[in-house]
């Protein structure tokens, strides 16, 4: 059964210019994806820094208004709920941010940290938040006198942990997890990536993963979305496409993921340029300026997402 549904969802941010403030062109920071998210499950979405993952977190969470399209949360089109309709809802579906050290007010200790959403949304008296924050501070990790504490007392993990743990206090069904790891060391990204999976168990949390790590996007995910200049250009279940990638972006990126088990090293397959302007993007298929195997028709007609068997969709024309 589906948490959320996103139908031919869109965000396009305008550009204006001259004294009217007209709109001469628009950025087209997210273009027409659709993906389901399975109750209790965890999509992964990866892809590189400017791609659209953010914006489009932001979008399903009405963080930011969609421009066109269709957001079903809990069987409800939210579409066009606005800052007062959404409200009640809003306590289901939080945001880890990536950078602890941003996300946090300096000036509020933890205990009014985890507590703020349970008092804005009305949940307990006084007494049980400050019971129910200890709880929490118990589950992701940290001490019962981390309460009186200040965000710059602890370590970027603890502060992660105290993010969760904000997140958590309101019962969400839905967390979108916004590069929650990428500004942590390595052996801190796999406690908090191994407490966000333990947490999914107990809550039965659905979680949308956004990071450029394919690595860490593998160990959490049930499904995995590659997104390149606004478009999901691939997806499929963790297993299959770390076994069998087929788009061309999606080989390289996985090429790319260091394997120390193997003695052997796997054959990098170097992708030339950077992300193309999203303002101007490349004809036909998006990808092709940077593609190796890029054929003429490539620079003509857009590929469309489509079956290419077993639940695995990809956007190729020589797929
Ligand atoms: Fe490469 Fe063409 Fe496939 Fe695009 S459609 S990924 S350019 S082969």
């Amino acid at each position: 059964m589906n948490l959320l549904e996103i139908k031919k969802l869109k965000k396009y941010f305008p550009i204006k210019s001259g004294v009217f403030s007209r709109t001469v062109n628009q950025i087209k920071a997210v273009d027409e994806v659709d993906l389901n998210i399975g109750k209790g499950t965890t999509l992964g979405l990866v892809g590189e820094s400017g791609c659209g993952k953010s914006t489009l977190g932001k979008t399903i969470i009405k963080l930011l208004n969609p421009t066109e399209g269709q957001i079903i949360f809990e069987n409800t089109d939210i579409t066009d709920f606005d800052t007062s309709t959404i409200r009640p809802l809003r306590k289901n579906m939080q945001m880890i941010f990536q950078n602890p050290y941003g996300s946090l007010n300096p000036r509020m200790n933890v205990e009014s940290l985890v507590t703020e959403g349970m008092e804005i949304h009305n949940l307990h008296n006084k007494g049980e938040r400050r019971d129910v924050a200890i709880d929490l501070l118990e589950k992701v990790g940290l001490p019962k006198y981390s309460l009186n504490q200040y965000p710059h007392e602890f370590s970027g993990g603890q502060r992660q942990r105290i993010a969760i743990a904000r997140a958590l206090a309101v019962k969400p069904s839905f967390i979108v997890c916004d590069e929650p790891v990428s500004a942590l060391d390595v052996s801190i990204q796999a406690q908090i990536v191994n407490l966000l999976l333990s947490l999914q168990n107990e809550f039965n949390l659905t979680y949308l993963f956004i990071s450029h790590d394919l690595r860490v996007v593998k160990h959490i995910s049930n499904i995995v979305a590659v997104m390149y200049l606004g478009k999901i250009v691939e997806i499929a279940t963790s297993d299959e496409i770390y076994k069998n990638p087929l788009h061309p972006y999606t080989k390289i990126l996985i090429s790319a993921i260091p394997d120390i088990k193997k003695e052997k090293v796997n054959r990098k397959i170097v992708i030339s340029g950077d992300v193309p302007n999203p303002i101007d993007p490349p004809s036909g298929c998006s990808f092709h300026p940077r593609c190796p195997i890029a054929e003429e028709k490539c620079r003509i007609t857009t590929p469309e997402l489509t079956n290419k068997g077993s639940n695995h969709r990809a956007a190729c024309h020589l797929v």
